[in-house]
């Protein structure tokens, strides 16, 4: 089913949780929300839900007008940080409850549940109460309670953020699995960015209520539409240094007192002329090499598979990921080669990359 979203607001007051926003998410797509703690994505999955009514604006499942239709006639299947299971129930009767609101036939109740149950491993917990179950355990219940249901859309609000890393990891890829099978459009409301990296087909970030951007996790990556989201994606994040973009015998140069960074020239023509602009590098797109830019390695924190390395040049400071054997101490001269396919640049005014006009 595909969900549209026009011109959504919601205010309480004077506030406003959720701002104008537009998108469209596709039939059986894996949408996910990303932004940091009040910008309003949990606004705008209830209002999805149907459980918060828009100040104004239009949500539409299927070109169908949903804004008057209540949360029970969406056929929506949520799944919360708290797993919000019937304590007095047991996994079973969890996973039939909604179908017996929806006068499922027992038989079939007891079809889709034991389903459910194989798919997510459950099937010997059927008889046991939520108290008996470990917290991943009891977040599969959730998820399959949603799942019984066999709803158009599936709902996520932090499902996993209970749970230990490595449990979070193997929930995270079995959740992508699962939806994937079964073709439901789903929409995963997270801070996490790695979660909404590695699960989403598409992914909406929000800031202040509004939508910064839409659009899938590679492109977020390679080319973040602004400041925000530069620095919000990517870990250890992205370096961000001040210079001015010149023209020197026809090439375009980033520079800055002690830093002279040759630029390609479809990107140093975006910028040249403009004065202070923001130059963002990841640290994994710099590398220690035997010619560049001159510094000083001021920090050095091991990160096992990789050190990250501060390195000092001139008033300004670089991330760089480095190889352990190097053996890097404080004080050591190193030279930094910049890629240069991977430079971003931005205006420091209105925080928009220069690289999507
Ligand atoms: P978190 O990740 O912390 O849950 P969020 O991005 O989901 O944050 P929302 O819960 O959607 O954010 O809240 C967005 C904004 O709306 C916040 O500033 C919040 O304080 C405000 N807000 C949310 N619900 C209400 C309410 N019932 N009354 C007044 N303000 C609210």
């Amino acid at each position: 089913m595909k969900v549209r979203l026009e011109n959504l607001t919601k205010r309480w007051g004077s506030i406003y949780a959720v701002r104008d926003i537009n998108l469209t998410v596709d039939d059986g797509e894996f949408v996910a929300f990303l932004g940091p703690s009040g910008c309003g994505k949990t606004t705008t999955l209830l209002l999805i839900a149907g459980i918060y009514k828009p100040t104004t604006g239009r949500i539409l499942f299927d070109e169908r007008m949903m804004n008057q239709v209540p949360p029970k006639n969406r056929n929506v299947g949520m799944v919360f940080q708290s797993y919000a299971l019937y304590p007095h129930m047991t996994v079973y009767e969890n996973l039939v409850f909604p179908m017996k609101l929806k006068r499922v036939s027992t038989a079939e109740m007891k079809e889709r549940a034991q389903r459910v149950a194989d798919m997510l491993g459950i099937a010997h917990l059927l008889d046991r109460r939520p108290g008996q179950l470990s917290g991943g355990q009891q977040q599969r219940v959730a998820l399959g309670r949603a799942l019984t249901k066999q709803p158009d859309l599936l709902l996520f609000d932090e499902p996993l953020s209970n749970l230990d890393a490595r449990l979070r990891l193997s929930m995270r890829a079995e959740i992508k699995r699962l939806q994937i099978e079964m073709g439901i459009t789903a929409i995963y409301v997270t801070h996490d960015q790695v979660e909404a990296m590695t699960m989403a087909d598409r992914i909406a970030v929000m800031k202040d209520g509004m939508l910064q951007a839409f659009c899938s996790p590679d492109e977020l990556y390679e080319r973040p539409p602004t400041l925000f989201i530069a620095g919000f994606v990517g870990n250890p994040p992205m370096n961000f240094i001040e210079v001015e973009v010149v023209q020197r015998d026809g090439v375009y140069h980033a520079q800055r007192p002690g830093f002279d960074l040759p630029l390609l020239p479809e990107r140093g023509a975006q910028a040249a002329g403009r004065g202070r602009v923001i130059l963002g590098i990841r640290p994994e797109d710099v590398a220690i090499a035997d010619e560049g830019i001159a510094g000083e390695v001021y920090v050095v924190e091991p990160l096992g598979r990789d050190d990250l390395i501060d390195v000092r040049i001139g008033d300004t400071h670089v991330h760089v990921l480095a190889d352990p054997t190097l053996n890097l101490r404080l004080g050591d001269p190193v030279t930094l080669r910049f890629n240069p396919k991977k430079i971003q640049l931005f205006d420091p005014e209105t925080e928009r990359s220069l690289l999507w006009t």
